[in-house]
């Protein structure tokens, strides 16, 4: 949520932001909600200060024996009540529109992200490693994971419909490892690990940002007020909501955690294999700071160097675009993907999401602090992906696979691996 007074006084940029991001809001139609609100708030707070006033001075006049005044003034406190009434309704209205609106508004975009309509417009800027060259037809991480006996999607899909799967034996097991070891990074970075609920309320949703929008993203439990995450970051940000928090220096917190997404909107889109699905496990980074941009950015460039540490360890060709504008989240001010080089697609493809909302989340979820000057701001807040599993085994699986089969593990992997150093497929 952007603050009111700052859209009153900022409606090209915000408009503009809108726009570039492809969201549909009208600014004129917010504000004209606003000057509603603002001008009922102003009557009926003048009508209260009214019926107030004549409402002490009855005592006195009925002290003093003046009948003909009291009826006069209990009169008049009765056609006060009733106009109040009325506007007090008509307030109650403009103020749920006027809540609607302002939790349509997207998120300003920072001047250097680039404009553009989708993933195809995003703007590569750093590229680390080279895609292998294989010397034998490579095989996809579906083939690789059938031979292996570490990846079932048939029954997957029977249990659980499509965009399912098991992960068996070494696929489970690259899985967790890949994640402690991802963990481990942040950790040695100073980040506080939390098991965190992943039922949430869907105020929580609202407050970081992930509703009214994507409404038909998100699992609702059946006659609940009650929702699946579809990211960590949901619990992690409101792990604070309503409080004033210290970020004298930055709150760091990660999770490792089970993220749902029912993914409407992709049929068709990604239908094989491990890249998009219903459930994954994410471990995830989220940090509160003060309301400053250089901090902000100092941070989001350190949270991107975490993930960049876990890509290198996993020895993985990888390039840093800068998302554009139409790419974006509403929420989301500035955003670097990492996509990790994917053999199968011939492509990189997106492994993780590095972003800084500024206030966006905290205004909505009333995350605080106290800054120099002794007064309450609101905080900033950042995220990223530390590692997403199952998507990341397929960079894993496809760019280590040798030409007998086997799949060479990483050597950073290996102690998460009971120290194997190659997985060879079962005869
Ligand atoms: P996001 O939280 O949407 O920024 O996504 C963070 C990361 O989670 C992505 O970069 C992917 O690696 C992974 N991810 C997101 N959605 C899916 C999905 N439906 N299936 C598998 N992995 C996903």
């Amino acid at each position: 949520m952007l603050n009111i007074g700052w859209i009153r006084d900022n409606r090209d940029q915000v408009q503009q932001a809108a726009d570039h991001k492809g969201i549909e809001v009208n600014i004129s139609e917010l504000l004209r909600c606003d000057n509603r609100r603002r001008a009922l708030l102003q009557q009926v707070e003048s009508l209260r200060q009214i019926r107030n006033q004549i409402s002490q001075q009855i005592p006195g006049w009925l002290r003093q024996g003046l009948t003909e005044e009291t009826e006069k003034a209990k009169m008049k406190v009765k056609e006060v009540n009733r106009e109040l009434r009325e506007l007090e309704e008509g307030l109650a209205e403009t103020e749920l529109e006027w809540n609607k609106r302002m939790l349509e508004v997207p998120n300003i975009v920072s001047p250097d992200t680039p404009r553009g309509r989708s993933d195809a417009d995003n703007v590569e800027i750093a590229r680390y490693g080279e895609p292998p060259a294989f010397g034998f037809p490579p095989l996809d991480h579906i083939a690789l994971g059938e031979m292996h006996r570490m990846l079932d999607l048939p029954r997957g899909v029977k249990t659980a419909g499509t965009r399912s799967y098991y992960l068996c034996g070494a696929g489970a097991l690259l899985h967790r490892a890949v994640q402690q070891l991802a963990l481990d990074v942040l950790l040695a970075s100073g980040f506080t690990l939390l098991e965190v609920p992943l039922i949430a309320r869907t105020e929580a949703l609202v407050h970081t940002g992930f509703l009214p929008a994507g409404e038909d993203q998100t699992y609702r439990l059946e006659g609940m007020d009650l929702r699946l995450v579809g990211t960590s970051e949901v619990p992690l940000v409101s792990y604070y909501s309503g409080e004033i928090v210290d970020v004298a220096q930055p709150v760091k917190l990660a999770a490792a955690s089970q993220c749902f997404r029912s993914e409407a909107g992709s049929a068709g889109r990604d239908v094989h294999g491990l890249y998009r699905v219903h459930q994954f496990a994410k471990v995830e980074q989220v940090v509160l700071c003060e309301a400053n941009l250089e901090t902000a950015e100092r941070l989001l460039q350190e949270i991107t160097a975490h993930s960049e540490s876990v890509l290198r360890q996993l020895e993985l060709p990888y390039r840093v675009v800068a998302v554009c504008t139409g790419d974006m989240a509403a929420k989301t001010y500035k955003q670097y993907d990492l996509e990790a080089w994917m053999p199968s697609r011939g492509a990189y493809g997106e492994t993780h999401s590095s972003s800084n909302l500024l206030d966006f989340q905290a205004r909505r979820a009333g995350i605080r602090y106290r800054d120099q000057s002794g007064g309450l701001s609101y905080c900033y807040t950042l995220n990223n992906t530390a590692v997403a599993s199952p998507r990341i085994l397929i960079p894993l699986l496809e760019n280590h696979q040798q030409e007998d089969g086997s799949i060479r593990i990483p050597a950073a992997l290996r102690p998460y691996m009971n120290g194997l150093e190659r997985l060879v497929p079962p005869a």
